[in-house]
């Protein structure tokens, strides 16, 4: 069995307008005995029986992400690799070979990676470097409060790949205030230049989690919020990219992921397929295939906890088979190539297709033989086809 493992590193420069994720910007001070936190964590965790029913498991991948991990001292991030190696025997670092064994990833923002920071990253075995790019528009950056612009997107892309990283991630997100067709379409050739080995492309959210979210839906114009393209205008620019990644060589293999062959994200694949994953640091996840538990969210709660001997979890419960159900359906479909029906509606003893038929009909999904997956034109509207599938339970066959 393979195992993924995440850490967690809450920490960014700045805090971006559309961010919703439970990120703080703290002194520099705190981030050292975080790092010592998610070592003591690391530690307790490799030589307690919890782990048990992981027993014998390969870790294939570890993915560093957060906030903004490229903000730690390389150091830092070493150790933490160093000590996930010698407590679960990580399978040892091969080098800047394809395919990867394990896949170890690290997010970074372009304005953080200098050339020695880069050169210690891959010595330490980063072979992945996941880059938050969001746009190749500076008017587009500024507005979302990135730190960045797009220049510091070339140069940190040039700097990753002299050092040796032959595996590198780039984002992009439609809908960011001030974009346009024009812009949209500029940053979709500018990151094609760049040729990435994976692109991921998310669409704006807008929700009371984030600072420009709240604005947008209370009317009011902070951090540009009118200045956002309506959902056709996004929905549109998703569409277009969708073509222009494809003609590219880029397969589509999740509904905001593209991989040139061979460089799906081993790592993102784990969630999407309810394989087993351990997180380390303040609000991290895990699943063990049967129980899915999370961390303390506040990072001083979790240097504290760490510290004082005292378990950071906050919520664990175990997954029952109608949960299980809907997660194999709500995350298999986010795949392109769609789930097994049969195979899902033996294992779970339910029947699907009356529920399937009136979403079949309205050509929201296609089933080919046992294969279910979502249209390849309705992938912007996938929420809505998972609440219409989800909302009112499963029958039981
Ligand atoms: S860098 Fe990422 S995690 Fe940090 S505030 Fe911006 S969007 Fe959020």
């Amino acid at each position: 069995m393979n195992l993924g493992v995440y850490i967690q590193v809450p920490f960014c420069q700045t805090k971006c307008t559309y961010c919703n994720f439970h990120t703080g910007v703290v002194a520099r001070e705190k981030y050292h005995p975080y790092a010592a936190a998610v070592c003591r964590e690391i530690s307790a965790l490799a030589s307690s029986s919890e782990l048990a029913p992981l027993r014998g498991a390969t870790i294939d991948s570890v993915y560093f992400g957060g906030g903004t991990p490229s903000l730690l001292e390389p150091a830092a991030l070493a150790n933490i690799l160093n000590l996930l190696r010698t407590s679960f025997g990580l399978a040892p670092h091969v080098g800047q070979h394809v395919p990867m064994v394990p896949e170890v990833t690290l997010e970074a923002d372009p304005e953080t990676i200098t050339a020695e920071k880069a050169a210690a990253w891959c010595a330490a075995g980063f072979n992945r470097i996941s880059l938050g790019v969001q746009s190749f528009d500076d008017r587009e950056l500024q507005a979302a409060g990135r730190m960045h612009r797009s220049a510091d997107i070339s140069a940190a892309a040039k700097v990753l790949r002299a050092v040796g990283f032959r595996n590198i991630s780039m984002d992009l997100i439609a809908g960011l205030a001030h974009q346009t067709r024009e812009s949209w379409e500029g940053s979709v050739a500018r990151i094609l230049a760049v040729r990435p080995e994976h692109i991921s492309i998310y669409m704006l959210e807008i929700d009371g989690g984030s600072r420009l979210g709240s604005e947008s839906l209370a009317g009011g114009s902070r951090y540009s919020a009118r200045e956002i393209p309506s959902d056709d205008a996004m929905a549109e620019f998703y569409d277009a990219a969708c073509m222009r990644l494809a003609s590219a060589g880029y397969e589509h293999y999740e509904i905001s992921n593209w991989g040139l062959p061979e460089f799906r994200s081993r790592h993102n694949l784990k969630y999407w397929r309810r394989e087993p994953y351990i997180g380390f640091g303040a609000g991290a996840h895990s699943f063990d295939g049967a129980r899915r538990w999370s961390n303390v969210h506040d990072s001083a709660r979790y240097v504290t906890c760490i510290e004082q001997g005292m378990s950071p979890r906050e919520q664990i419960e175990s997954v029952t088979p109608e949960a299980a159900l809907e997660e194999e359906l709500f995350l298999g479909l986010r795949q392109l190539e769609g789930i097994d029906l049969a195979q899902i509606e033996r294992k779970y003893e339910v029947s699907l297709r009356e529920r399937i038929a009136p979403l079949q009909r309205d050509g929201f999904v296609e089933l080919d033989g046992t294969r279910l997956r979502l249209a390849s034109d309705r992938l912007t509207v996938s929420n809505e086809v998972f609440v219409e599938l989800l909302g009112q339970g499963v029958e039981r066959a």
